[in-house]
């Protein structure tokens, strides 16, 4: 596995690539890797000539500058992880080189960056990971990109995004990779002492209340959104939210049944982590 620094490096490796025949997958990450981002190199591996890992971490996406001073990094371990994934390049620049002196340009999608996270953390998040998604896009000319379902509202904002600037990368989008106790993997859960790991399963909790009822047939948004939260205060966390949207658009129900492709999204605050899960599930007329 070769490690890259610069574009022009990626450029030059993903010529030599194509030269060769082989289809490029990408797969954009903050690092501090776990099985999450390890399945999105496996998927990308299993589909894709040449695979090439970014790690990034953003700093125009975070809206809490001491979570980007607590982010988890460790280069060398990650870089240990990708190359036994098979993964052929690891892109990981400075920030200088994402955003050299002088850069002036934002990519911002509406819609579906408003609500959920877009309320929560405000605008500046989402046009920080859709400027830095389409850098990455276009700098390593993939034919497919792989993103996780665990950051579903993200996932939708990179499919909006690639569509309305005809991005030529196909976009998917894996499976949420679990803990054996249901709660979501995510980088940020090494910050959580014994106590908080306990309670984050609360997340996991409130969206299994909540997918409960509307499969048993609740067709009242508000009260599958009660009983999420409801499940989630019997171990203490307070969600920021839990909302029952619809999958595609993050349209909220608002008075009208449940129906088709429905998301459950939640956010809260565990200890000093923020940390976010969501369910997919259809509800039948
Ligand atoms: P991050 O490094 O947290 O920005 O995540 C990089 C990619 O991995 C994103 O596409 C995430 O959605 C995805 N990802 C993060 N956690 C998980 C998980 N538990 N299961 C599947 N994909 C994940």
């Amino acid at each position: 596995m070769r490690v890259a620094r610069t574009v022009a490096e990626v450029r030059d490796a993903v010529r030599a690539a194509r030269a060769e025949g082989r289809t490029v997958g990408v797969v954009p990450t903050m690092g501090w890797f776990h099985e999450g981002h390890l399945s999105l190199m496996r998927r990308a591996r299993e589909t894709t000539g040449f695979v090439i890992v970014t790690l990034f971490v953003n700093p125009t996406q975070f809206n809490d500058p001491a979570d980007l001073v607590a982010y988890p990094r460790d280069e060398q371990r990650d870089a240990r992880m990708a190359e036994a994934e098979g993964v052929d390049l690891l892109f990981a620049p400075s920030p200088e080189e994402v955003y050299p002196a002088g850069f002036a340009s934002e990519v911002r999608v509406s819609g579906v960056t408003e609500p959920l996270e877009g309320e929560s953390r405000g605008p500046a998040h989402f046009r920080g990971v859709a400027t830095v998604v389409l850098k990455l896009l276009n700098i390593a000319q993939a034919d497919v990109a792989f993103f996780g379902q665990k950051d579903a509202q993200q996932a939708l904002v990179i499919r909006r995004m690639t569509r309305d600037l005809d991005v030529p990368t196909r976009i998917e989008v894996c499976p949420t990779v679990r803990e054996p106790d249901g709660l979501a993997m995510s980088s940020r859960n090494v910050r959580l002492s014994t106590d908080d790991r306990g309670r984050a399963l609360a997340l996991k909790r409130g969206l299994d209340a909540a997918a409960v009822l509307v499969r048993a047939g609740e067709r009242d948004a508000t009260r599958v959104e009660r009983a999420g939260a409801d499940a989630m205060r019997t171990l203490g966390v307070e969600p920021e939210y839990l909302a029952v949207v619809s999958a595609d658009t993050l349209a909220p129900f608002a008075g009208t049944p449940l129906e088709g492709e429905v998301l459950i999204a939640v956010a809260a605050r565990v200890g000093p982590v923020r940390l976010i899960d969501n369910v997919l599930l259809e509800a039948e007329r």
